[in-house]
């Protein structure tokens, strides 16, 4: 199983799960389960959530779906950031710990930056870890400069920055990137398939084609080339849980990194971090 190092030296399978969007249309509930259930069988341990996503309800699907396997999962979950005080970040951890039917989140993330001071926030989610809710917290959406901004604020405990990155979303290899592997600091690549519009496009097709593998899984291939990104796809059946794990053992060859290079170039200019 290829893995990340979070600081500290635990480590974690590079291709977790993602929820956004489970939950939301009863008709897919079962399948959604049983691909959470499949893909933690697989390895796949790393659950990424939100209070957001459904307004908790995706919260809820996890706790239901996976609760009986806690001790194996590594579990995320943000906050608005708008609860990111030092008065609300304790409220809505304890919800979330409530909806999801545990005792402690392996990771807290600020889902993006608003207006509390981050000294503040880095604070409340110190008195987290304290107090035993948390093992470990980290930001989301954060770019170079808001990440330099966090340092100075004493927030060099950020164990993850969690971003929008895949083959169309490159700008964060200009300097984000680099900044975060300089810093020891995992990437969390976010909607690493473009929410599915990556998967028509013709390249990834015509590469996939020649090595007999599926558009998803060079695409997921491609983000997990650098050692310190861990993808989250969202998959709601089993069959795509599947395909995306088997993209861990691929590795694409030169040329079809070459080919990809030149359909999806990297930007020249330094452009703001793109989120969803
Ligand atoms: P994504 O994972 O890029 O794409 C999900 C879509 O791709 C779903 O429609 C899914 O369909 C489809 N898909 C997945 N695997 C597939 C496969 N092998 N073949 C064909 N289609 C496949 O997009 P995302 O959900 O936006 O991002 C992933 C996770 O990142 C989220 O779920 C969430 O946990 C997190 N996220 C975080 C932020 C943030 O601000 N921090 C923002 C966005 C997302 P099915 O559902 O039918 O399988």
């Amino acid at each position: 199983m290829r893995t990340v190092s979070f600081p500290g030296g635990e480590q974690v399978c590079m291709l977790g799960q993602g929820t956004w969007m489970m939950a939301e249309r009863p008709d897919r509930r079962s399948d959604e389960i049983a691909a959470l259930r499949l893909g933690v069988d697989l390895g796949m341990t790393l659950i990424d959530t939100a209070e957001m996503y459904g307004e908790g309800a995706a919260e809820e699907l996890v706790g239901e779906a996976l609760g009986d396997v806690r001790d194996r999962l590594f579990l995320v979950s943000k906050a608005y950031p708008q609860n990111a005080s030092r008065a609300r970040l304790r409220v809505a951890c304890e919800a979330s710990l409530k909806r999801l039917g545990t005792d402690r989140l392996d990771l807290y993330l600020l889902h993006w930056r608003g207006s509390v001071p981050l000294g503040e926030t880095i604070e409340a989610m110190q008195a987290l870890r304290t107090a035993g809710m948390i093992r470990h917290w980290g930001v989301s959406n954060f770019d170079t400069g808001d990440m330099e901004e966090l340092i100075a604020a004493g927030g060099d405990g950020c164990a993850v920055n969690q971003i929008l990155y895949n083959l169309t979303r490159r700008g964060p290899e200009l300097d984000l990137l680099p900044w975060l592997e300089g810093h020891d600091i995992p990437v969390m690549a976010y909607s690493p398939v473009e929410q599915g519009r990556l998967l028509a496009d013709w390249t990834l097709r015509r590469i996939a084609g020649a090595i007999g593998a599926t558009p998803a899984q060079v695409a997921l291939a491609w983000t997990l080339r650098r050692g310190n990104v861990i993808a989250i796809p969202k998959a709601g059946s089993v069959a795509h849980v599947r395909d995306n794990y088997a993209a861990i053992a691929l590795m694409l060859p030169d040329d079809d990194m070459a080919a990809l290079d030149a359909a999806f170039s990297a930007p020249r200019g330094r452009r703001p971090l793109e989120m969803l």
